[in-house]
């Protein structure tokens, strides 16, 4: 699959996993979390892109920065937006399984991840 950031996409499929190693590699359109219902540790979805980056977003509040989750009838709602500060540099929220893309505005400031590397 392509690289198209803005491409309509939703994540209708969740998963709940005990531990990391049980992940695999989460299809497009899926949320694998690691965890229990009551004590989510991570979720860990691939980019809405298509790039095929896996994201490993943190929802343990021990650790920082944290996201948080809510999951009804499969549909997913992620807080605040996730970000990608490499590659494709993908900036999105997650809500009610769909995937609202962001501007771009907030990170053209950034330096370059290659450069300051
Ligand atoms: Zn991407």
């Amino acid at each position: 699959m392509k690289c198209e950031p803005g491409a309509q996409r939703t994540y209708d499929v969740v998963k709940w996993v005990r531990s990391r190693t049980d992940v695999g590699t989460p299809h497009l359109g899926a949320v694998v979390v690691v965890g229990t219902k009551r004590r989510p540790k991570w979720a860990i979805l691939a980019c809405p892109c298509g790039c095929g980056e896996i994201l490993n977003v943190n929802l343990m509040r021990s650790h920082r920065p944290f996201w948080r989750l809510w999951v009804s009838d499969n549909e997913v709602t992620l807080r605040p937006s996730l970000w990608l500060r490499h590659g494709c540099r993908s900036h999105f929220l997650i809500t009610d399984g769909y995937v609202d893309w962001m501007g771009s505005e907030e990170y053209l400031d950034w330096p370059d991840s290659n450069a300051s590397d």
